[in-house]
């Protein structure tokens, strides 16, 4: 077995989803209620695993997936629900957010571990809450980061304290950056990047996944495409301060 799950739950199957996790008894705020294991990787790597075996994986950082068994078990079948009864306690654990009442179905809420598109889905949770597109950008919503204060994984608690520290270049640290770009551009950027984000050895990917840009931009970003290197030198050097 690859996934724990707590013997105060039950994994069957289920109308909607076909399978779901059940409490067989009341269970109080902050129980574990499952932990999430699996082979760690790197996205590019995890890229190559079917995409049903994907869906039953876990992020746990920028770039570290927790790949799933070939075969699903008991611990892989906890469904997301945009108003869920639990939260990530750290990459892996996942505990009750509220009490939980004896029958009811086991949720999170998968923006609250995802922060890559390898699980977009559309959603039929059927709650009042429901985002019906759940994507891996989903953890930027300020509402969710307020509702679920505590309840995200580690790296994207991080990524978001980033973005609350995020601060604009100094007049001497944007010349730097337009100094040293046309010889090392990446480098170049990383550098100013550091320093914007507050994350002092963040690599190229987390500091990319942690900047406000549209996915498309971060896809071209990640395959370091010169003019979007160039379109991100140019805002970070007209964005200083004077
Ligand atoms: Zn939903």
């Amino acid at each position: 077995m690859c996934n724990y799950l707590s013997p105060l739950v039950e994994s069957r199957e289920a109308p909607r989803t076909g399978f779901g996790s059940f409490a067989l008894a009341p269970i109080g705020t902050g129980t574990v209620v499952a932990a999430f294991g699996g082979t760690i990787m790197s996205r590019s790597l995890f890229s190559n695993f079917p995409t049903e075996q994907q869906s039953r994986s876990l992020q746990i950082e920028t770039d570290s997936f927790a790949l799933g068994p070939v075969l699903r078990e008991p611990g892989d079948l906890i469904n997301h629900s945009c108003a869920p009864n639990c939260g990530m306690r750290n990459a892996t654990q996942l505990i009750a957010m509220r009490p939980i009442a004896s029958g009811e179905e086991i949720t999170f809420d998968y923006s609250m571990s995802d922060a890559s598109d390898y699980d977009e889905f559309d959603c039929a949770c059927g709650t009042s809450q429901c985002r019906k597109r759940i994507t891996g950008n989903d953890w930027r919503l300020s509402e969710l980061q307020m509702r679920y204060q505590g309840m995200f994984s580690p790296y994207i608690q991080r990524m978001m304290s980033a973005s609350g520290v995020a601060r604009l270049l100094t007049k001497r640290e944007a010349e730097l950056l337009m100094n040293n770009y046309d010889a090392h551009p990446q480098q170049a950027l990383s550098r100013a990047l550091r320093i914007a984000t507050g994350m002092p050895h963040a690599s190229w990917q987390s500091l990319i996944d942690a900047i406000e840009i549209d996915d498309h931009q971060r896809a071209l970003l990640g395959g370091l495409d010169q003019s979007a290197l160039d379109k991100l030198a140019q805002r970070l050097n007209e964005s200083r301060t004077v």
